[in-house]
Order: structure tokens, then C-alpha cells, then sequence
């Protein structure tokens, strides 16, 4: 039997990826997650990649969509001809409502640029490809010296990591993609550019207000966002590692360290990572990787993050479904490494009395599959909580989790080890067995004669009552 790869992998939708076909192939790839990246494309173009998605995953497949909201993101202009060249030493004016920029002056998308700058503040432009320096603001221009020249393009982005800037986390323009969200039923948004705990509640309160289920992922770019870490990851559903911006907003050298930071912090606080950007990036162009990318996405795995994400790879490249199957092929020899790994096993550090029983447990769980030999354990799940805090524990062998809420089933995609099926709910335990025994011969996750464990309590729609782990062996029953 094969192993199930516990990884999850989140592919970016793009021009290279935007037909039924193309994603097909990404997910029989091993794809879990598809990301909507708002920052480019308009309504159109994501309602049509969402209907090709859904089109693509048919009522089979379990597939969960995150919506990515750009956040304050500031931008470049349009520039024409482009590129430009911008050469170290030169000076180059900004003027933020300028039309068409060239390598002498050029515009932006943020009207209070000028206001907000002040001389000898920094200011990268595409993922800090190039670097300048504020000279001087005068009359609304901001005028700045090029200390790393390079090809000026048009929207690339712009990090000031040195300003102080007043535009709102989310701006009116994710306000409307978030209503879009809403309207068209996806299971998560990834907000960029969070940098307080406020901006993620306020997020989730809009979200309440709307009666909308969606899960908020906090994308970690910003040093302000380091610097309220604890309270951000509190306050999320998930968390994503942004490291191209984290790159440019903080030292390059502190990324991997940073990194670390938050997994870490996501292991504590039982809540789902994600590491992005650049995984396999040389697969843009290339169809094999570089050795350090495949030691990054394998490290990626052994730091426990629960999803590695593909960016341009897969939404520009030539390689999509190369790139994707290049990832599994490396999760899966990582999970293996793990598996046989002498290392500590992730603690929780839940402490209210809910989920203190139900940790407890599930601390329990890793170690009796693994002195019983099971194959899996089982939960059925009506908020995704238990197969959440699971998935954290690392258990060695995969969590089956049955719903009868096709959102919480893709939403539960995006967690480590987890297999989402959707079923309606069985009546009673014995019931629930007959069920799971029924969906691991069906999907061969099991053989008759396996043991496995489920892990309930009665009712089973009570989430708060799962006081019981259950040892059995698979018998060929129908349901
Ligand atoms: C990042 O900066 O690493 C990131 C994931 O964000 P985006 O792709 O939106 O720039």
C-alpha cells in the first residue's frame, strides 16, 4: 500500500494553470490547496480559475481554496517602455500620480507616498531586486539615489521597511475581495501585510457579521507583525511564512531563523503553517530543481510545517505539474525521514479546560498506534477541531477525518496527515465504525484485518464529549 503524503501542497493559480486541464493535472499531482492571488487579475479572471477549480476537483475530490488578499501593498506605476535601467548612483524621482514613468521619474499606486517618506529612509522595488535611498521630498516628488540599479517594471512591489505608513491593513479594495469571497463560498483568505493582532480580528469579525465561515490565514511579511508574533497566531486560523517580503521588509539573513520562530509557535499554539515563496523557484524556467531548493523544501518539512506553497512555479511557469510532483516526491521522502527521526514530538500548550482533555488524548494516540501497529486513526469531526489538534501532534500514521460539512472537509485539507472524506453523520458508534471500516477498503488506506483507532465520544456531533480511544481491526463490512 502506498504511503499517503501527509504534506499538504498549495499551488497558485496563474496563466500557466488557469484551464480545467492544467489543474487537473496539478491535483492528480498531489495539490490539497489552490490560491486565488488577488494581487493580480480581475473578478473575471478568478471567477473563471474557481469555476475551472471546481470543474477540475468534480464532487470527488476534497479541494480547498484561499483567497489572497494583496494587503497595503504599494507599487510601481506603469513604466514605458519597460524595463528600464536603473544604474547605481543615478537619481530617480518618484511622483506618485505620474501617468507614465521611465527611468527618470515614475509613479506609484499609494497617493500619500510622498507625505510618508522621509529622507535616508530605504525603499526596494520588486522583492528587492532594486535599491534607493530618499534624498529629499519636495513638492510631493521624492527624489532618491539608486544603490542597487537594476530593470525598472511596471506593478512590481514596493517595500519601506524604514516609513511609517498610514494606509489601513486591509484596504477598500480587499474589502471588496473579501465580499467576493464571501459571495462565492471559499474556505480561506490570507491577509497580507498583518501587523497586529487587531487587523486579524478585525478580518474575522466582518467574517462573523456575514455569518461566513472562512478561515484567516496571517501572512508574516512585516517586522511589526514579528514584533506582536504571539498574539497574531493566537488570533488566526493559520499562518503563512511570506518570506519574499519578509526578505525585503527584514534581513534576508534573518528569514530561515524567522521561520523557525514560527513554526514553532504554530507547534505550540496548534495551529496550522504554511512556508512560501521561491520553494522551487529555478522550476519557473527549468524542469528540475536546484539542489538547495530541494534541501529547503525538505527542511521545510522537518521544521513540522503542515503545507509548502508554490507561487510563480505554478502560476507562470513552464513546469506547473512538474513542479508540484517535484514537491511531493521530496515531502514524502522527508515524512519518511521523520518517521524513523529520534526527535522530540511537538507539545501543545493548550491549558483551558476544553481542549486540555481532548490534548491529553490525542497525546495518547501517537503512542498507542504505535505500540498497537494501526495503520490510521479515525475521528469524525463536526468543526475540524480534533483532526486539527491531531495533525499537530504528528502522529505517525494518517488522521481519517469524516464531516458532514463539505466546508470543513477542504478546509481540513490544508492540515498535515489529515484525509477529509464527507459523509453523512452516523447514528452511533458502531455505526461510525462500520463507516470507517467502509471508506479505508474503498480508498485502500487499510486491508481487512488492520488495526486502526477512533478516537469519539458520545453524541458524536458533540465535539466537547470525545473521551474515547478505540482500538480496531478492520472488518469487511458494508455500511
Ligand atoms: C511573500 O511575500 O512571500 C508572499 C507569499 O506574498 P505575495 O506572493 O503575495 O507577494
Amino acid at each position: 500500500m502506498e504511503p499517503v503524503t501527509k504534506t499538504k501542497i498549495i499551488a497558485t493559480l496563474g496563466p500557466a494553470s488557469n484551464t480545467v486541464e492544467t489543474i487537473e493535472r496539478l491535483l492528480a499531482a498531489g495539490v490539497d490547496v489552490v490560491r486565488l492571488n488577488f494581487s493580480h487579475g480581475d473578478e473575471q479572471t478568478h471567477e473563471a480559475m474557481l469555476q475551472a477549480v471546481r470543474s477540475a476537483a468534480g464532487p470527488k475530490r476534497t479541494i480547498a481554496v484561499m483567497g489572497d488578499l494583496c494587503g497595503p501593498k504599494i507599487r510601481t506605476g506603469r513604466i514605458e517602455p519597460e524595463p528600464q535601467m536603473l544604474e547605481p548612483g543615478q537619481e530617480v524621482t518618484i511622483v506618485p500620480d505620474l501617468e507614465i514613468g521611465s527611468a527618470a521619474r515614475f509613479g506609484t499606486n499609494y497617493p500619500h507616498f510622498a507625505d510618508e517618506v522621509k529622507a535616508g529612509d530605504r525603499i526596494f522595488i520588486d522583492d528587492g531586486r532594486l535599491a534607493l535611498q530618499v534624498i529629499a521630498e519636495i513638492e510631493g516628488a521624492v527624489h532618491c539615489r539608486v544603490d542597487v540599479g537594476g530593470a525598472l517594471r511596471s506593478r512590481k512591489g514596493i517595500n519601506l521597511p524604514d516609513s511609517r505608513l498610514s494606509t489601513p491593513s486591509i484596504t477598500d479594495r480587499d474589502w471588496a475581495w473579501v465580499d467576493w469571497a464571501v459571495g462565492h463560498e471559499l474556505d480561506y483568505l490570507a491577509l497580507s501585510f498583518v501587523r497586529s493582532a487587531d487587523d486579524v480580528l478585525t478580518l474575522k469579525q466582518h467574517l462573523a457579521e456575514r455569518n461566513a465561515p472562512l478561515k484567516v490565514v496571517s501572512k508574516i511579511e512585516t517586522p511589526q507583525a514579528i514584533s506582536d508574533l504571539e498574539n497574531i497566531v493566537k488570533a488566526s486560523d493559520a499562518v503563512l511564512v511570506a518570506r519574499g517580503d519578509l526578505g525585503v521588509e527584514m534581513s534576508l539573513e534573518e528569514v530561515p531563523l524567522l521561520q523557525k520562530r514560527i513554526t514553532h509557535l504554530c507547534r505550540r499554539q496548534g495551529k496550522p503553517v504554511i512556508v512560501a515563496t521561491q520553494m522551487l523557484q529555478s522550476m519557473i524556467d527549468v524542469p528540475e530543481p536546484t539542489r538547495a531548493e530541494v534541501s529547503d523544501v525538505s527542511n521545510a518539512v522537518i521544521d513540522l510545517a503542515d503545507a509548502v506553497m508554490l507561487s510563480g512555479e505554478t502560476a507562470v511557469g513552464r513546469y506547473p505539474a512538474q513542479a508540484v510532483r517535484m514537491m511531493d516526491r521530496i515531502t514524502r521522502t522527508a515524512e519518511q525521514f521523520l518517521e524513523h527521526a529520534e526527535y522530540a514530538k511537538p507539545v501543545h500548550a493548550f491549558t483551558d479546560a476544553p481542549l486540555a482533555v481532548r490534548a491529553a488524548l490525542i497525546r495518547a494516540v501517537g503512542q498507542v498506534a504505535e505500540d498497537a501497529g494501526a495503520r490510521c486513526v479515525a475521528v469524525w469531526t463536526t468543526s475540524g477541531i480534533t483532526a486539527q489538534l491531531l495533525s499537530k501532534a504528528r502522529i505517525d500514521v494518517p488522521i481519517l477525518t469524516i464531516s458532514d460539512t463539505p466546508r470543513i472537509c477542504r478546509q481540513m485539507n490544508l492540515y498535515y496527515g489529515v484525509l477529509p472524506c464527507h459523509h453523512p453523520q452516523p447514528a452511533d458508534l458502531p455505526d461510525l465504525i462500520r463507516l470507517v471500516d467502509q471508506i479505508l477498503l474503498e480508498k485502500e488506506w487499510a486491508r481487512a484485518g488492520d488495526r486502526v483507532l477512533l478516537l469519539a465520544g458520545a453524541p458524536l456531533t458533540d465535539s466537547t464529549t470525545v473521551d474515547t480511544l478505540t482500538v480496531h481491526t478492520v472488518a469487511a463490512t458494508e455500511v
